[in-house]
């Protein structure tokens, strides 16, 4: 079993001065990593009655697309800003570093669907909140939320519990 904290990389200072940016990349890069990353959340999610995966642009779509793929699911995207061709709902929300503004389809999730969330990382959880968001602007509702890094000192996964959502992370880093 690959150890997953240890195939992410820490670039210090990126995107900004202070950010530890933990580097997914690498992980997906070794074979065993990216297999055992999925083949964990499998395992978590195999037996649970849920509708659809919906991932963050752009790394929750590399992660929920191949977990969709290994549980049988459909895949729901939430894109940045622009990126959608059909009638959308949009959301704007503060990250570590900036502000951002996403979006789904209006129609993309049919009314009462329940929905696994997935992103790489949660951080201040101010992006997968713009995404719990729009999923039930849309009429859907959140099974659980999943992610593979936690940063639990920026107090995001606490976020999401206290709107009443389960969050399930697979290792965390301290610090930001
Ligand atoms: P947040 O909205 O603060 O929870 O930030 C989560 C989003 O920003 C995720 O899509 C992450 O990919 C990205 N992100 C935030 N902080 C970091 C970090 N320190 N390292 C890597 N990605 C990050």
């Amino acid at each position: 079993m690959a150890d997953i904290a240890k195939l992410i990389r820490t670039i210090p200072n990126y995107p900004k001065e202070g950010i530890m940016f933990r580097d997914i990349t690498t992980l997906l890069k070794d074979p065993q990593g990216f297999q055992d990353t999925i083949n964990q959340l499998v395992v978590k999610y195999k037996d649970s009655e849920f509708d659809y995966i919906a991932g963050i642009e752009a790394r929750g779509f590399i992660l929920g697309a191949a977990l969709a793929f290994a549980l049988g699911k459909g895949f729901i995207p939430v894109r940045k800003k622009g990126k959608l061709p059909g009638k959308t709902v949009t959301q704007s929300y503060d990250l570590e570093y900036g502000s951002d503004t996403i979006e789904i389809h209006e129609d993309a999730i049919h009314a009462g669907a329940s929905i696994l969330l997935i992103d790489d990382l949660i951080a201040t959880g101010g992006t997968a909140i713009g995404a719990i968001t729009l999923i039930e602007k849309v009429g859907g509702k959140i099974f659980e939320t999943a992610f593979v890094v936690d940063l639990p000192e920026l107090g995001g996964a606490k976020r999401i519990q206290d709107l009443g959502h389960k969050v399930h992370t697979l290792c965390d880093f301290s610090g930001h």
